[in-house]
């Protein structure tokens, strides 16, 4: 009887041990969930109304760093959740203070980031009361009194391009900086590529040198190390990688006008006619543009794009899988989720937004360890985001010379015969 018992305790306890060592797991592996970062609640309602359930890794390393008050480098690129990784803590840190005034001010090198983070803010700090307003130049936007004046009459966060703000600081009436407490950096990297590295050091003496300063860059150049050692006080460091694309794909890239892409790519296409190909443009309209232009030459191609209902879109899927179409032109939306074996050849008709993009795009080809070949076709606006991706994904991409009679656009080849980006005087216009 004794031993018997003694046996049932000895079970129960393995029991409780297993399910012990099985929450010890779980919370291990149990990635952080927002609340667990102690963020102001009218944030969390903020998140919980965007859809953001968990944390970013940047979110996760970043977010914890300034809510302590630190000042941050981080290595991050868009698409990491980089935005909201500074947005939610500063926000928090905002609430945290009665006597409200502008106290953020967030540079960033164009007006599309600039609009962009204002609606993430807007959309994250819902709940909170905060109030935020993109400030750039250009016809866009609110008006330079218009601006002015909102400035004047307390906005919490100012996310702006340097330009035009340091016209507005050094301007009679100029708004009031003695009240900023916490100072973002954008994209860095960037803003130094633009040429604004005066403007950016000029700008920050206008704000007071008690506050946090936080650093955003895609990459980590010595000048960029310059400028973090210039303007942040003991910062915290945190670095997240990048996808890099498969091994198994051949990467081509061609500088090409707009006007001769069609054609490249209707001859590039006939020397490979028995590829499974994906094309990516970046708006519907170019899709269905060059499905038209493509299906008058003969290609067997159809365009998927957000104008197609679910069922005409699985359709299209369908027959994708079945080859029983060669060729698919889409946006992005195909770029991610598709799961298509055999696809030979991926085009980027033009430059995908970012790193992240490219990376998923081209790896629509060479799944499960074949091969395959990806080409981007890149006009004059877009070679320094060429560039970027390039950088950051690390890639090795060949360069294909143009046929007699085609052209790259101008800036293009003033870049590639020094070698190097142009001058910052050049840069800005482009
Ligand atoms: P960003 O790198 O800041 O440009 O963010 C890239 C995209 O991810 C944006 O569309 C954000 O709205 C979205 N995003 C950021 N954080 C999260 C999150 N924690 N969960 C889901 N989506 C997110």
């Amino acid at each position: 009887m004794m031993a018997f018992d003694w046996f049932h305790v000895w079970v129960k306890i393995q029991i409780f041990l297993n399910i012990l060592q099985l929450h010890i797991l779980q919370a291990n592996l149990n990635v952080l969930t927002f609340f667990d970062l102690n963020l102001n609640d009218s944030l969390l309602d903020g998140l919980d109304a965007m859809g953001f359930e968990t944390p970013t890794p940047i979110q996760q390393l970043a977010i914890p760093h300034v809510l302590a008050k630190h000042d941050l480098i981080a290595c991050a690129q868009t698409g990491t959740g980089k935005t909201a990784a500074f947005v939610l803590p500063v926000i928090h840190n905002i609430l945290e203070h009665e006597n409200r005034k502008l106290s953020t001010l967030v540079i960033v090198p164009t007006r599309e980031l600039a609009q962009q983070i204002d609606q993430q803010i807007e959309g994250l700090a819902y709940f909170t009361g905060v109030s935020s307003m993109a400030v750039y130049g250009g016809g866009d936007g609110l008006s330079w009194e218009q601006q002015q004046k909102a400035l004047r009459t307390g906005v919490d966060v100012v996310i702006a391009t340097p330009g035009r703000l340091l016209a507005m600081l050094t301007s009679s009436g100029s708004f009031d900086t003695k009240y900023i407490k916490y100072l973002v950096l954008d994209e860095a990297d960037r803003m130094l590529d633009m040429g604004f590295y005066d403007d950016i050091i000029r700008i920050i003496s206008f704000i007071p040198k008690e506050r946090q300063t936080l650093l955003f860059s895609a990459t980590m150049p010595p000048r960029i190390r310059t400028l973090a050692q210039k303007i942040l006080h003991h910062p915290k460091e945190i670095t997240i990688a990048i996808s890099k694309p498969a091994e198994g794909i051949a990467q081509q890239m061609c500088y090409i006008g707009d006007a001769y892409k069609t054609a490249f790519l209707l001859s590039y296409l006939q020397a490979r006619q028995d590829d499974r190909v994906i094309i990516f443009a970046s708006t519907k309209d170019k899709v269905k543009e060059l499905h038209k232009e493509l299906v008058k030459r003969k290609v067997n191609a159809q365009a998927f794009h957000s104008d197609l209902e679910q069922p005409e879109r699985e359709e299209l899927m369908r027959a994708f899988k079945n080859n029983e179409i060669k060729l698919l032109i889409g946006t992005d939306i195909l770029s991610r989720g598709i799961d298509v074996e055999g696809i030979s050849l991926v085009v980027n008709y033009d430059v995908p937004p970012d790193p992240e993009d490219y990376v998923h795009r081209i790896g629509r080809t060479a799944r499960a360890e074949r091969t395959g070949t990806a080409l981007t076709l890149v006009n004059g606006k877009d070679f320094i985001k060429f560039k970027r991706i390039k950088e950051l994904t690390g890639s090795n991409i060949v360069e294909l010379m143009l046929p007699e009679g085609m052209k790259a656009d101008e800036q293009r080849r003033s870049v590639h015969s020094s070698n190097k980006l142009p001058s910052n005087k050049h840069r800005k216009k482009l």
